[in-house]
């Protein structure tokens, strides 16, 4: 016979195993739920007795059924146990959070173990899954790293127009040269300035100078190509970098640009003004040792483009 302490121990234990506040399922061979504690009732709304017996993939119906009966087999016959962290896969099993703070979750984050549990002839029939709520956790841990990248996008990025900065836009003009070098793609370069901008903050103040550049800006990003590289190269002068693209191309681009930014009126705090735009183009060619070459090129196409009367693209002179 059992002695009174052996059944108090038990009873403590179910006890415990029924009030803990982690998630307890123990399956049979056939999957089919033997136990199922007071968090699971909890968090998946539903009574031990209504899934007692049923199979755990009906029970579940979004249990991805390969990839945890692989799991689960693995644990049975090497009798050993597993474990998934939220960051392999945010659950095992959706339930809702409730936590007031970390509200910005739609699910619980779980870590889940799988223990092996011997019968009494010493064979592993049954498994036990146990599930933890890592919500806090993972919550605090993903606001950190989105706040991370937000600070690297922050760093790269010119607050005035919100292309990338001067510096980003370097690294990038160096790797394309890289990039071109190695994979023998040809690149172009467009540097554009804007027209007699002094006037503009002198008439209308620097505010208004802002906002011009600020439109510039948003026209640069919606009319370039997703795999070009627009940057603000300085006050108001703007680089374009365009992969794989030759001189002739950039200049197809860059002459409808011209004429889009020619043709538009900018309003800015009352006032309505127009600009326009010199631009200067340069296709990346193999004698150019350092990036500063590139730029140079592009850099002495704008200034014919200013010489020769503004509002105008040139093409550098060593492309021709
Ligand atoms: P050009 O046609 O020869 O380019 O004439 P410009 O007047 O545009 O040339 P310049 O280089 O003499 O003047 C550039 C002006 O751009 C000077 C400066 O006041 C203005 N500028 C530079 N950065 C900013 C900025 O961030 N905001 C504003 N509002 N103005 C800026
Ligand atoms: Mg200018
Ligand atoms: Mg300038």
């Amino acid at each position: 016979m059992t002695d009174p302490q052996t059944l108090r121990d038990f009873h403590w234990m179910l006890e415990i195993l029924q009030t803990i506040d982690v998630g307890l399922v123990v399956i049979d061979d056939e999957y089919r739920i033997q136990s199922w504690n007071a968090f699971m009732e909890n968090h998946s709304g539903r009574r031990a007795h209504t899934v007692k017996a049923k199979n755990l993939y009906d029970v579940f119906p979004e249990l991805p059924k390969e990839w945890f009966s692989q799991k689960v087999e693995t644990v049975r016959q090497l009798n050993i146990r597993a474990f998934t962290t939220w960051e392999q896969r945010p659950y095992l099993v959706r339930f809702r959070t409730y936590h007031p703070i970390t509200s910005t979750a739609e699910h619980m984050y779980q870590n889940s173990m799988l223990y092996p549990l011997m019968d009494t002839k010493g064979s592993v029939s049954f498994v036990a899954i146990v599930i933890f709520d890592v919500t806090d956790i993972a919550t605090s841990k993903l606001a950190l790293q989105q706040a991370n990248s937000e600070l690297a996008r922050l760093s790269r990025t010119d607050a005035l127009t919100q292309l990338f900065n001067r510096g980003f836009w370097q690294e990038c003009l160096y790797r394309e040269m890289q990039r071109s070098r190695r994979h023998g793609h040809t690149a172009s370069l467009i540097i554009f300035d804007v027209d007699h901008f002094k006037p503009v903050n002198d008439t209308h103040g620097h505010t208004v100078g802002d906002e011009v550049l600020r439109h510039l800006g948003r026209e640069t990003r919606k009319n370039v190509r997703e795999t070009d590289i627009a940057g603000r190269y300085g006050g108001e002068e703007f680089g374009v970098i365009l992969p794989e693209t030759s001189a002739a191309e950039a200049l197809v681009f860059a002459e409808r640009f011209r004429k889009l930014i020619a043709s538009q009126t900018i309003q800015a705090e009352g006032v309505e003004l127009s600009i326009t735009l010199s631009l200067g183009i340069a296709e990346i060619d193999e004698n150019m040792k350092q990036v500063e070459e590139w730029i140079s090129a592009a850099d002495a196409a704008l200034y014919v483009s200013k010489d020769e009367g503004r509002n105008r693209v040139t093409v550098s002179s060593q492309n021709r």
